[in-house]
């Protein structure tokens, strides 16, 4: 494939073209130059300034994250043994490029001279630049000597490739489970599958026709787990789904230890915290902590006990209510973790009369798309609309749509959307860059951000419908798309949400997603299946009142993941000189510490939930999990600016929020941002009032 191709700055890259044997040539190329670019800059004996020294840099780089990044997406959403091979043939080569050049001597001298040269006053861009480019080499041990250098360079890809491993084996594990329910003689099924949505009986019909087996099977993709977990009234069939998949990527998972993760979690601890005593941290919360927003572990551990003080009397009352209920539908004796999501939507059905899937029948794809578009449009000015052009040539999927995002007249970036679930896709929700905003001499090279979510695919050739949670997990990945889209920043390194902190990258996905419970956007979301009426006042009054129904619990659940999270990269120290099974026993121990102070529900020990917690073992959230709680502190602050406000209202503020919050990306500090925006320091009241743990005179 021509290199244009890909590599363009205004159009579409093209991804179908590119071919496993055009990723490792590419990989190959790119980080080749990438060294040349180095031993130049090094080398040279002329004086370093920006335009000789970062400009190269930065191109280089561009195109080294923008080749490793599609390696990386394809693996997430087009999942293959090929795919895999590109990704764990080249992994060395990139983490090694990385770090040679960020443990580079040499260039982080040049640099740090760079730095005192430019000021901070009459380029401030420049200087942030440059401050997060000594900061990570500082990280990477540029300051080490050679021994220790070398030491942190293997454990470095030694980690990457841990992380792909504990993926890989997650993504296997999930798939290598099924619950297969036959037919009898009379072709009806053998257990019951009263109170299934239809759609999941259908996927799951479709799934078995797919292995050429008769029946249905039921596999554990989020979009079958989660409604038979919701609505299936069998309790056996639901306890079975529960301990599937509570046990993946362990040794008692259904197939065996051929997929655990147990010794990985080991593996990958005792390697993080070698890293972090290698840099002169205590530990590598301290270290992830250097780049983020929270000064210290221990205000991490405060914040997050203080909110789990607030959401714990809250969550104890909703679990009693639960449990009050059970008794009312159920003759359960004793309730248990896989009847608490059964019951609450009963129990939620029964006090709002709302029902979930009943719900989905407002949402049909299309409609919620329009009316985020255009809520987006009252706020920030900008219209996005369909790219007309043929994509199909481009796209690694036929479902993906592609589309244009125009301010005052100006293409000013793209996204794909690749909404749907597929066996070769990773599950949850994300958003990942594909392209940056950049300013060269010749004009500006657009953004492009990549939107995935896991929907349940369009049977046939009709509309899919969404739950409102879906809607909400739109707005959400949205929102990051929109930091991404909307940045004004001329520099790769701070433009979009590259020099965020990873604290604060949630915010405007949080504050998104406040839109989606709102009146007016309801309105323009949302249109009936059968009567096409968008969703009536007095429903929505119901939907408003359910949706902090469970809100403790759903706090707890998430303090619990963060406070794990924190403790296992603060408390562990010494586990260097453990085997990995005594690490994975600590990470145990720390788990059931951790659910004895914090948690209401008891969770049976088999649900071994780390050997599945991909955030902290293979994406970026290690010792970071708290982040999500932390940004809502932040998103739900702003937004409670917006709130009872009218149409024009909301527009002047959503251009002051874009103006000093989404269009400047990395380029200041987040807190600046922040205060810029709501003139003082953050503070959780909105959050809990937004939340409804608060206590209320009444
Ligand atoms: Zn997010």
């Amino acid at each position: 494939m021509s290199r244009d191709a890909f590599f363009c700055k205004e159009w579409l890259p093209n991804y179908r073209l590119l071919s496993p044997n055009d990723i490792n040539e590419l990989i190959a190329e790119t980080t080749s130059d990438g060294r040349v670019v180095v031993k130049n800059i090094c080398d040279s004996d002329q004086p370093c300034n920006w335009e000789t020294t970062i400009v190269p840099i930065s191109q280089i780089s561009e195109k080294i994250h923008r080749i490793w990044g599609a390696a990386n997406h394809l693996s997430s959403v087009s999942d293959s043994p090929e795919i895999r091979d590109v990704i764990n043939k080249n992994l060395e080569q990139v983490t090694s490029f990385w770090t040679d050049f960020s443990q580079n001597k040499a260039l982080y001298k040049i640099f740090d001279n760079l730095r005192r040269g430019i000021s901070k006053t009459s380029h401030p861009q420049q200087h942030k630049v440059l401050c997060d480019y000594i900061r990570d080499f500082e990280l990477a041990g540029a300051h080490l000597e050679d021994d220790a250098q070398l030491n942190f360079k293997q454990n470095t890809i030694e980690l990457n490739k841990l992380a792909q491993r504990f993926s890989e084996n997650l993504l296997d594990s999930t798939k290598a489970t099924a619950i297969k329910v036959d037919l009898n003689k009379e072709g009806i099924p053998i257990k019951s599958l009263e109170g299934i949505p239809t759609h999941v009986l259908e996927l799951s019909k479709k799934e078995a026709k797919k292995r050429k087996v008769d029946g249905y099977v039921f596999s554990l993709q989020p979009p079958i787990y989660l409604p038979i977990l919701e609505y299936s009234s069998n309790r056996s069939l639901r306890f079975d789904m529960f301990c599937k998949y509570g046990r993946r990527s362990s040794d008692i998972a259904e197939e065996g230890s051929l997929f655990d993760n147990s010794p990985i979690i080991g593996k990958i601890l005792k390697l993080r915290y070698q890293q972090a005593k290698i840099l002169g941290f205590s530990n590598p919360a301290e270290l992830s902590l250097a780049t983020k927003m929270a000064n210290s572990p221990e205000d991490v551990v405060i914040f997050l006990k203080e909110l789990a003080a607030k959401a714990k009397p809250f969550a104890q009352k909703e679990l009693d209510k639960i449990k009050d209920y059970s008794n009312q539908i159920e003759s359960i004796r004793k309730v248990e973790p896989w009847d608490i999501p059964f019951i609450s939507e009963k129990l939620k059905k029964s006090r709002f009369s709302i029902d979930s899937e009943e719900l989905r029948n407002y949402f049909p794809l299309s409609k919620v798309l329009s009316g985020l578009f255009e809520t987006v449009k009252n706020l920030f000015g900008c219209e996005i609309l369909k790219e007309q052009e043929n994509t199909a040539e481009i796209l690694w999927e036929q479902s993906v749509q592609v589309f244009k995002v125009v301010s005052q007249g100006q293409v000013t970036g793209y996204f794909f959307f690749d909404l749907f679930s597929r066996e070769e896709k990773r599950g949850g929700a994300w958003m990942d860059e594909c392209r940056s905003r950049i300013k060269y001499d010749s004009g500006v090279q657009t953004p492009i951000a990549l939107m995935n979510c896991n929907f349940s695919q369009p049977i046939a050739d009709e509309d899919v419908f969404l739950t409102h949670d879906e809607v909400v997990t739109l707005f959400h990945e949205f929102g990051h798309g929109l930091h991404h889209l909307l940045t004004e920043i001329d520099y790769l390194e701070i433009s979009g949400i590259s020099g965020v902190e990873w604290d604060a990258v949630e915010l405007p996905s949080q504050f998104l997603e406040n839109f989606a419970w709102e009146y007016d956007t309801l309105q323009k979301i949302s249109k009936h299946k059968d009567t096409g009426l968008p969703i009536s006042r007095e429903m929505f009054e119901n939907i408003y009142a359910a949706k902090n129904f469970n809100s403790g619990l759903q706090m707890i659940r998430q303090i619990e993941f963060a406070l794990f999270d924190i403790l296992i990269h603060k408390e562990l120290n010494g586990c260097e000189r453990l085997n990995d099974n005594q690490v994975y026993k600590k990470v145990l121990e720390i788990l059931e510490i951790v659910r004895g102070e914090i948690s209401v529900i008891k969770q049976p020990s088999f649900v071994l939930f780390p050997n599945s917690f991909s955030h902290v073992f293979d994406g970026g959230y290690a010792a970071g999990y708290y982040s999500y709680k932390w940004a809502e502190v932040l998103s739900s602050d702003c937004y409670a600016r917006f709130e009872g406000k009218n149409d024009r209202e909301k527009s002047i503020l959503g251009d002051s929020f874009k103006k000093e919050i989404l269009s400047r990306g990395g380029s200041r500090e987040a807190i600046i941002s922040f205060r810029a925006f709501m003139g003082r320091e953050p503070k959780s009241d909105a959050m809990l009032k937004h939340l409804g743990l608060v206590n209320t005179s009444s």
